[in-house]
């Protein structure tokens, strides 16, 4: 078996089929045409095929046929498939024209899987277990993994699943090619937060008849950034970035309300419990300091998404095995994106691994970052990734120790 030398055999294919992917981008839960092109993909492959009730989801499950000590076993490889509402400006010749784009890179995620789905059929023999395989809609915000966990997608083999792994590509920062991970937390959690400022209108040349909700929403907002360092250890980072400001109609109106949205973003299950608190505690502050009123919505978004330590070491040994050492690295912090395969990684131990997809003639420091409408990824990655996630579910299915050997 080479899953490397088969995987480039497909590489042709899963490129064309990522363009298609790419030209026809859908967003949030309900991908229909994605969907179909993900069937028309599997079909006539050994697999058992679901597909969501609530989504468009599809799960497939392949039954390795490798003897073994008949303790069942399952891996399951997730991909997610939607793509974000934003208009492509890539000039690529296969660009969406349709107003959504796959600027996230969920297209070559998608591709990649159905090319894992492809060896794994073929070495079916070399498979001690199952796999499962995640196709999944609505990863941006809309709980597509909450959603498939919810309608069984943990236990589709028939059993809880052993272990876990996603891969993410991305557009810039990360060298083309080069797969990363780290144990513990790899990406943030999120909030979301949504603040209403009451006060009273008035006349603009008169301010004190009034009670100013604009004045105070703007100490609001450099008070949400002084709390950050003053009540949260510095090594143990918060982000608050206020992103969407709305008040007032004319320049000498006093409006009776303001309104603001940020996105909060922490890294450790401490913080993430303490974050609503402080929020309130200063958005109250303020306001009773200036004589408004305050409402604050503090929606989580996401949870952490927390690497399992002896994951990550078999994700890692994996790439190197297959593609070199010099194709694996430990990133040296988290990142700050958040990701619903965080929950996934609640239930199972599992690793989300990164891999650089930087096009070949880009900067890597420079090039735009996936959501950007720029964002551009090199799909000659993808014969790389199909390998990675074939081998991590065999490797993984080869490795797990059945119960009675644990026992010893
Ligand atoms: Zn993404």
């Amino acid at each position: 078996m080479n899953l490397l030398d088969d995987a480039h055999a497909l590489a042709g294919d899963l490129k064309q089929l990522r363009r298609t992917l790419h030209r026809q981008p859908e967003v949030g839960l309900d991908l229909p045409r994605t969907q179909e092109t993900v069937l028309q993909a599997l079909d006539g492959l050994p697999l058992e095929v679901r597909t969501g009730t609530r989504t468009t989801s599809v799960t497939a499950v392949l039954r390795g046929t490798k003897p073994t000590d008949n303790f069942a076993r399952t891996v399951l490889l997730r991909a997610d498939m939607d793509g974000l509402p934003v208009t492509e400006q890539t000039g690529l010749d296969f660009a969406s024209q349709n107003g959504a784009m796959h600027g996230c890179g969920h297209d070559l995620h998608t591709a990649a899987l159905v090319g894992a789905a492809q060896l794994l059929s073929r070495h079916r023999d070399h498979i001690a277990g199952d796999v499962v395989l995640m196709f999944q809609p609505g990863e941006e915000g809309w709980d597509g993994a909450a959603t498939m966990i919810e309608e069984g997608v943990l236990d589709a083999s028939g059993r809880r699943a052993d272990a876990a792994y996603g891969l993410h590509v991305f557009s810039s920062q990360q060298s083309n090619g080069t797969f990363f991970s780290r144990p513990g937390t790899l990406l943030a959690a999120s909030y979301r937060l949504i603040v209403t400022v009451r006060g009273a209108g008035g006349h603009g040349s008169s301010p004190s008849t009034a009670r100013d909700p604009v004045t105070a929403m703007a100490e609001m907002i450099t008070s949400l950034q002084t709390m950050v360092t003053r009540t949260f250890d510095i090594f143990d980072p918060v982000v608050v970035t206020v992103a969407k400001v709305r008040a007032g109609a004319r320049h000498n109106i006093i409006p009776d309300e303001a309104y603001f949205e940020a996105t909060v973003r922490c890294y450790s299950e401490v913080t993430y419990d303490a974050v609503p608190t402080a929020l309130r505690r200063v958005l109250d502050g303020v306001a009773s300091a200036h004589r408004v009123d305050v409402d604050v919505d503090v929606i989580a978004e996401f949870p952490m998404t927390v690497n399992n330590a002896t994951e990550v070491q078999l994700g890692a040994a994996t790439v190197v095995e297959l593609l070199g050492e010099e194709r694996y690295e430990t990133a040296p912090h988290p990142l700050s994106g958040s990701e619903d395969f965080s929950y996934v990684l609640q239930d199972i131990p599992g690793a989300f691994i990164g891999l650089g997809a930087c096009m070949p003639d880009a900067d890597t420091a420079t090039a735009p970052m996936n959501h950007s409408p720029r964002a551009c990824f090199d799909d000659s990655v993808l014969a790389d990734a199909a390998t990675v996630y074939a081998g991590l579910a065999i490797g993984r299915l080869d490795h797990t120790p059945s119960p009675e050997s644990e026992a010893r």
